[in-house]
Parts: C-alpha cells; structure tokens; sequence
C-alpha cells in the first residue's frame, strides 16, 4: 500500500525544526527519525501526515556524551550507535540492555531512542529502561528547552507530555557507575516485540543488592515502575528463591482493570509472564553483577 501525499522538509537545525512544527501548526506533523513505526504507519493508512520533517540531518542530535555525572543521548541516536558507545554500556546499562533486544539488526540499524520513546508504543522495550534509569527527557519548543522526568513523560498508549510543537532533543541519565542493568523479554512471536519485558537496575556491594529499580513494558497501555519488586529485593542476596518471591509482588504495583488484553495475550497470561519475566531479569542482573568476582 502507498501512503497518501505529504509535503517533505529536511530539518537543519533543531531550531529549524520547531520553526516547521510551529509554520505547519494545525495540520498533521509527522517527525521523520529512524522510520521503522511511522513509515509502516504511513503504507497501511494508519497515519496519514500532511507534513513529514526529517531529521536525519540534525547533527546535534546525535550521539552519546558522559557529561560528569550525566550520560546526555541524542533523540536521534540508533540503537546500534548506543551499543557501539563504550560510554553508554558502562554509565547507562539498563538502557543498553533494553537496546539489545531491539527488533533485529536492521531495525537497530536505523531506528532511534528518541522515535522510541516519543512513538510510546506500550510493546516498545525502551520505555521501562528509560523509567528505571530514572532518565529525563529533554524537549524543544517555541520557548525554549523542558525538562521531563521520564516518570511524567508517558501518559499511555502512544501518548506522551510532548506537546504538538515540541521535540525530544535528547535523553539525560544518571551515570549509573557500578551498577548493572538487565532486561527479561518475552517477544511477540511474529513481530518481536514486547510481550512482556522486565528491565532491572541494580547497585550491589558483594553479594548484597543495596539499591534495586524495576520497571517493566507491555503491561499497561505505558512503562511502568515496579517498585514492591525493588523494595522485596533491596537488602538482600539474589537467589533463585529471593527472585521468586520478589517477582511475586510485580502485580500489587499495576491496576489489573489497566491490564493489556489482546489477540498477543491475555490480561491474565500478562500478569503471570511478568512474574516470571522479573524473576528472570532478577536473576540475569545478578549474574551479571557477580560475573566481574567471578574473572578475578
Ligand atoms: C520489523 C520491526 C521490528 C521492531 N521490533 C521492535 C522491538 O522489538 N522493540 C521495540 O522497542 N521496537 C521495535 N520496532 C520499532 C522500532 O524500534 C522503531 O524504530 C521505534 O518504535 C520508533 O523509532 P524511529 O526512530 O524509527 O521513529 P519513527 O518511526 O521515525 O517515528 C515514530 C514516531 O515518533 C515521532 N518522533 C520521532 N522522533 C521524534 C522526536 N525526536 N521528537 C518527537 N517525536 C518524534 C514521529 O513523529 C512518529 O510519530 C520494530 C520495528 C520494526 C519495523
């Protein structure tokens, strides 16, 4: 199928951008990152923009930076460029560890952090990475930069706090130095895309988990926190019985009226994966925290 008519524009600047966003306000806007939801959007008549604004050619909009005690990610940075950034795995593992599960390596080839988040699909892998790396999203528009906490940030299924002359320009985290990160996914079997995905930061002193965040995609229309999970964990050792109980307590933190309920799974089936999905992400992210003792 072909996508109806549109007019193109290359941004050149980010300021360039929200002077477009701001020329062909109250028409469809459509902001061209690294394609891989809006165009197939667009060929199956799912969204059909007036206007698209490519962004592909903003260069400040790309990249990785460890600015002190912040990891600064560029909006349009590929999954496949976080990756390759040594800067990003060490100050920033939940979100690489989300990355890695991307799609396949065409779509982390061309698909960017900030099209993920923006887009919020509620099966995207990034948003709960965001949530637990207790990130801030940076936006652009006609008056200047806003901070948003990633907590304020997702309003549910494809809706954010961007505003419609706004653009994310970067995602500010935390360096999380000696922390380990993991994700626990179970994909669609047909797209690959979240049915379930558990996403875990962890501080650990020997064996003893001192800080513990715990976030999960796929199971309400947006990310969510999990935090009975964290505060069960918190204190203690990871085992397979700590594990267990502590991902026991995932569903005290979701309303199960909010539950998704669709042809992938059940609310039900839902609830119970995300138990286990925690579990395993639990136990992978304490696997990695001990693998470094382990090479000594
Ligand atoms: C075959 C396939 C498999 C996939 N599997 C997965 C998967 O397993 N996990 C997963 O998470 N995703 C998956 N995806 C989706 C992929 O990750 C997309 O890249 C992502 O959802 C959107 O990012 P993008 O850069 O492609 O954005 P685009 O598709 O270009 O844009 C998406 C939306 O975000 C808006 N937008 C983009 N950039 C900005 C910005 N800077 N500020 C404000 N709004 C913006 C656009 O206006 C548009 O509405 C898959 C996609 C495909 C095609």
């Amino acid at each position: 199928m072909f996508p109806d008519e549109f007019d193109y524009h290359e941004a050149e600047s980010v300021d360039h951008a929200v002077e477009l966003l701001g020329e062909y306000g109250g028409q469809q806007v459509e902001l061209l990152a690294g394609g891989h939801s809006l165009l197939p959007a667009m060929k199956t008549g799912l969204s059909s923009p007036d206007v698209l604004v490519d962004l592909g050619d903003v260069d400040e909009l790309h990249g990785v930076r460890a600015d002190g005690d912040t990891l600064s990610i560029g909006a349009m940075t590929r999954y496949s460029d976080l990756l390759d950034a040594d800067a990003a795995r060490e100050h920033a593992p939940a979100m690489t560890a989300a990355v890695a599960e991307v799609g396949d390596a065409q779509v982390r080839n061309r698909g960017t952090v900030g099209g993920n988040l923006a887009h919020a699909d509620p099966a995207s892998d990034l948003p709960g990475a965001a949530l637990v790396s207790d990130a801030t999203l940076v936006a652009q528009g006609p008056d200047g930069e806003r901070e948003i906490p990633a907590e304020e940030f997702f309003y549910g299924m494809y809706a954010t706090d961007l505003a419609e002359d706004e653009l994310l320009t970067r995602v500010e985290v935390p360096v999380a130095d000696g922390a380990v990160g993991a994700y626990a996914k179970k994909p669609s079997p047909s797209s690959g895309y979240a049915i379930i995905g558990v996403s875990v930061l962890l501080d650990v002193d020997g064996s003893t988990v001192t800080d513990a965040r715990v976030g999960a995609n796929g199971v309400v229309g947006q990310g969510v926190l999990l935090p009975s999970v964290a505060d069960a964990i918190e204190g203690g050792s990871i085992d397979d019985d700590s594990a267990a109980n502590a991902a026991s307590r995932a569903t005290d933190d979701v309303d199960e009226a909010m539950l998704m309920d669709d042809l992938q799974a059940s609310g039900e089936f839902r609830a119970q994966l995300l138990e286990v999905y925690a579990e395993r992400a639990l136990l992978e992210a304490a696997e990695e925290a001990s693998a470094p003792a382990a090479a000594d």
